[in-house]
């Protein structure tokens, strides 16, 4: 198998290699502590090298998984302590019965990390708790791209998965590898962990993607796209497949199926694209203002804040509701007032 040089592909996605994903700031969100790894590692092994990265698991699995999950983000620069690895509280399993408790995990994690395309499990994942983080997901990541990933079922438990985007990945599969060898307590446990099962996957993904042998690539779908989420001023142009209607705006494109290397661009509406940095404006403004008036400006506009949020769900809140350009309009309006 020939790889290509790994400093020669540092740097944005051509079109030769796959989908240009968008944004500058790119979250990975896994159930568990391996799922990351496993659905888009080689992905985020590549992206580290561009963006700024961030890898969230949601289910508590305790702590030695919690341990191999450290080691391996460790590999791509990513630790807690540097606001780039997050870890939720919810036992493992119990995604679906707390998901109350997960929305106010993820908006958290709006706030915090700021991303603007987000990496989760597909919708019809067999798992409960990775079906539920999907749910919840789509429910609080409304300003940001999201991209769906597989994890590999044995044959009884597999449903198809239905890819419109594949990311090259043949310089950085010795990196996935890597990373999924840190979850040692987990080999052996599902048919994921095994490095020819991972290896088998990516290749069959570039052979559908790419329409050759000789690589490696991870397949995703991607759900939306949207303008915050455009790439870079200079980079190659976007070639995002059909959104799935999510964030207002129709399916329309490629049929379900079609590999984005010969699928038609959709291009991201230009008008749209400040709002990014708009909506970063106005947040370093709310996170410059106190918690006590964080709660005066949510009660100015008739947010019903709640006096137990802490000052990032407050902010993450209002920013939620702010989504009209009347309410954009007023919540500016409010910060002013209340200097
Ligand atoms: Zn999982």
């Amino acid at each position: 198998m020939k790889h290509g040089e790994e400093n020669s592909t540092a740097g944005e996605i051509s079109r030769e290699q796959g989908t240009v994903i968008g944004g500058e700031r790119i979250l990975f969100l896994g159930a568990h502590c391996d799922d990351i790894e496993i659905g888009c590692g080689g992905t985020a092994a590549r992206l580290a090298r561009s963006r700024a990265i961030a890898f969230a698991i949601a289910a508590d699995c305790g702590p030695n998984r919690k341990d191999e999950a450290r080691t391996a983000a460790a590999q791509l620069g990513l630790a807690e302590s540097a606001g780039n690895l997050f870890f939720g509280f919810i036992p493992d399993n119990r995604l679906e019965e707390r998901k109350d408790v997960l929305q106010n995990w993820l908006k958290e994690l709006v706030a915090r990390f700021t991303p603007d395309t987000v990496f989760v499990h597909r919708g019809d994942d067999t798992h409960p708790d990775h079906e539920a983080l999907y749910k919840v997901a789509l429910r609080v990541f409304v300003h940001q791209a999201i991209y769906l990933y597989p994890i590999p079922k044995l044959a009884a438990q597999a449903t198809a998965f239905q890819a419109n985007c594949y990311v090259d990945i043949s310089a950085f599969i010795r990196a996935k590898l890597a990373l999924c060898a840190c979850h040692a307590s987990q080999a052996g446990k599902g048919i994921y962990l095994d490095p020819e099962q991972i290896k088998a996957t990516a290749c069959n993904a570039h052979v559908t993607g790419f329409g050759k042998t000789g690589g490696y690539a991870e397949a995703f779908r991607i759900h939306v796209t949207r303008a915050a989420a455009a790439p870079p001023p200079g980079t190659s142009p976007t070639r995002a497949a059909a959104p799935e209607g999510q964030g207002g705006r129709p399916p329309s494109g490629p049929a379900p199926g079609d590999s984005v290397p010969t699928a038609a661009p959709t291009v991201v509406p230009e008008a749209k694209q400040g709002r990014g940095a708009d909506k970063a404006a106005l947040r370093a403004a709310l996170n410059g203002r106190s918690h006590g008036e964080i709660l005066e400006i949510g009660a100015e506009i008739e947010v019903g804040l709640s006096p137990a949020m802490d000052k990032a769900a407050a902010i993450a809140a209002l920013l939620d509701w702010a989504s009209t350009p009347e309410r954009w309009e007023a919540l500016r309006r409010a910060i002013g007032g209340a200097a």
